[in-house]
């Protein structure tokens, strides 16, 4: 049975009111979902986010505390040195859960990375000090290229850490398939392609287009008989895309119709460690 998870990278000012609309849909067809929410966002209105997410529907983890970047990415820069990286990963945590009052098992770095943390074992021995249980970390293809492919979950046992697992995210990060961080054209895409239909030739303008490419990786999800699937979502380019959110009602029904079983990334954790461990 594959597994899928709704999951949104919540970083900015503008996603607390789009994570509002958001919500009302994922309460529409019961489906849950998984919030990675930087402490400074969640810092900045932490009795609205605890309104809105307290909800045994809602996973909330971290997304850093401040989206500083745990190792050198090349488009989104180099890495933080090491005492930042640990306060990113300890007080991002910290974070949520001084406002949610339950415990926060996973993070998702700040725009992911091509191998995730493998060999970066002083930031692996900081997660893993830090308690969590998860990362999910794997969010570009080869060569920095997107879409990223449906990998699977995995531990960092040759790294040495046989207990925390990566649960990696799928597809487009949805905002540069929009030009929303107005990076333009860029060097992004792999050829040959491993997905060319989810390949469009231009910059999407509607909630239909991008519907069309998120068929494409939980069609195959499900025809391969997956684990899971999961795509790169942010409430504030979604918001500002489709502020009905009309790409969430056809990805939810979609999902519905093609039998997946949805949960969050913790209930996957808990999953993946009983059935796929060892
Ligand atoms: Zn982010």
């Amino acid at each position: 049975m594959t597994h899928y998870i709704a999951a949104y990278d919540t970083e900015s000012a503008e996603c607390l009111s789009a994570c509002r609309k958001i919500v009302q849909i994922h309460r529409k067809f019961e489906i849950p979902g998984t919030f990675f929410i930087t402490g400074k966002t969640l810092e900045a209105n932490p009795n609205e986010y605890r309104d809105l997410l307290d909800d045994p529907l809602f996973e909330v983890a971290s997304h850093t505390y401040s989206h500083q970047m745990l190792r050198d990415h090349p488009f989104c820069g180099p890495s933080a040195p090491a005492d930042q990286r640990r306060n990113e990963i300890i007080l991002g945590k910290a974070a949520v859960e001084r406002v949610f009052e339950r415990p926060c098992v996973g993070l998702r770095p700040g725009c992911g990375f091509e191998d995730g943390f493998k060999k970066a074992s002083d930031v692996l021995q900081c997660l893993m000090e830090a308690g969590l249980q998860y990362v999910s970390s794997i969010l570009w293809g080869r060569d920095y290229s997107l879409p990223a492919p449906l990998n699977q979950p995995f531990t960092y046992a040759d790294d040495g850490f046989p207990t925390l697992w990566e649960l990696p995210g799928h597809g487009w990060h949805e905002n540069l398939l929009k030009n929303h961080n107005c990076w333009g054209a860029r060097r992004i895409t792999l050829w040959p392609p491993e997905f060319p239909e989810a390949v469009p030739p231009t910059f999407i303008t509607k909630p239909e287009d991008e519907f069309a490419i998120n068929r494409v990786f939980i069609e195959k999800s499900a025809l391969e008989n997956l684990c899971f699937v999961s795509l790169i979502w942010h409430p504030w380019s979604l918001a500002a895309f489709d502020p009905e959110m009309r790409m969430l009602e056809l990805t939810f029904a979609y999902v519905r119709e093609t039998g997946l079983k949805s949960c969050t990334y913790a209930d996957l954790c808990q999953h993946a460690s009983k059935e796929l461990a060892g």
